[in-house]
């Protein structure tokens, strides 16, 4: 899998919008952005279709990763969606198919319906999404051992919560931890001082530095989602950038890491 690759929540749903998105995408998979992300929660389908018009003639080079709504998470409900979703994809077959978040329906059933998409190669794998620490280790009782390929969750400075102990569990059982929102959704998080102040020794934006922080880590993968061209330049350049102890220690002072448990926030 990829270490940077492209979001896609917000996208798809606004006409006037749907063009320069859809070049975008196109324009991080060229510049080596080629993890796509998306769901079929995401403005009802319309984020899948304007993938699918992204990747069009591309497909071979990317890696679609789609999520299906924990309500429709039944052996049978994971079928009708992912069937639903390949056709708005363009595509017969989804690299990561992940479910979203926690829900009701047994995760037994939810795992039984994925490994069922997998050989009929519907999907190439399956994974999960906003997962903590408990909800993993109920996982990986379920699952073969090697079944699931990643978990999504929120993580980026201002949310480090995972640190304490999911980062740590998943990179020892070698599942890749997504990070989403990575820029924090492009708000306070990018006036931070601290991140200006790395921007300007780095000579890179606050949102360069952001990135590079969550891909340190050797197990984290990030998709931070951009719908400009100059944003999309911008996070394409981060994995070239190498933080060093020093930049590290004033994040931490900054953002400091957990110091107990808490419950994985959800966006
Ligand atoms: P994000 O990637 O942290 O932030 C996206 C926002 O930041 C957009 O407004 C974007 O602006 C702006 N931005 C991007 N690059 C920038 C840059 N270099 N400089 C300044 N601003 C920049 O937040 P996100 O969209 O919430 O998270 C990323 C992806 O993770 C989502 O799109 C989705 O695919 C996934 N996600 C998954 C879950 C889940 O429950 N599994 C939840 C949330 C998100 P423009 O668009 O104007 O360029």
């Amino acid at each position: 899998m990829p270490a940077l690759g492209q979001g896609t929540w917000k996208m798809g749903s606004n006409r006037d919008a749907r063009r320069r998105e859809r070049d975008s995408l196109r324009l991080g998979i060229e510049l080596g952005m080629t993890l796509i992300d998306t769901a079929e929660m995401y403005g009802n389908g319309a984020a899948e279709e304007l993938v699918g018009e992204a990747v069009d003639g591309m497909r071979d080079q990317v890696f679609l990763v789609s999520k299906v709504l924990p309500t429709n998470a039944s052996r049978q409900g994971v079928r009708r969606s992912c069937e639903a979703s390949l056709k708005r994809l363009g595509t017969d077959r989804i690299d990561l198919y992940l479910l979203h978040w926690p829900g009701s329906i047994p995760l037994a059933e939810t795992i039984d319906g994925f490994e069922a998409l997998r050989r009929d190669s519907m999907i190439r794998d399956w994974g999960v999404s906003n997962f903590d620490l408990d909800d993993m280790l109920s996982l990986v009782g379920l699952a073969r051992p090697g079944g699931c390929l990643a978990n999504q969750v929120l993580y980026n400075l201002e949310h480090r919560g995972a640190e304490f102990d999911l980062l740590r569990y998943s990179h020892d059982q070698g599942i890749p931890l997504m990070a989403y929102s990575p820029v924090g959704q492009g708000g306070e998080l990018l006036k931070h001082p601290a991140l200006v102040e790395l921007g300007h020794r780095h000579g890179r934006t606050p949102a360069q530095i952001a990135l590079a922080w969550t891909l340190q880590h050797p197990n984290v993968i990030s998709i931070p989602k951009a719908s400009l061209p100059e944003h999309v330049r911008e996070n394409a350049e981060a994995l070239s950038i190498r933080l060093q102890d020093e930049d590290i220690a004033l994040l931490d002072q900054a953002f400091p890491p957990p110091t107990c448990k808490t419950s994985l926030e959800i966006l």
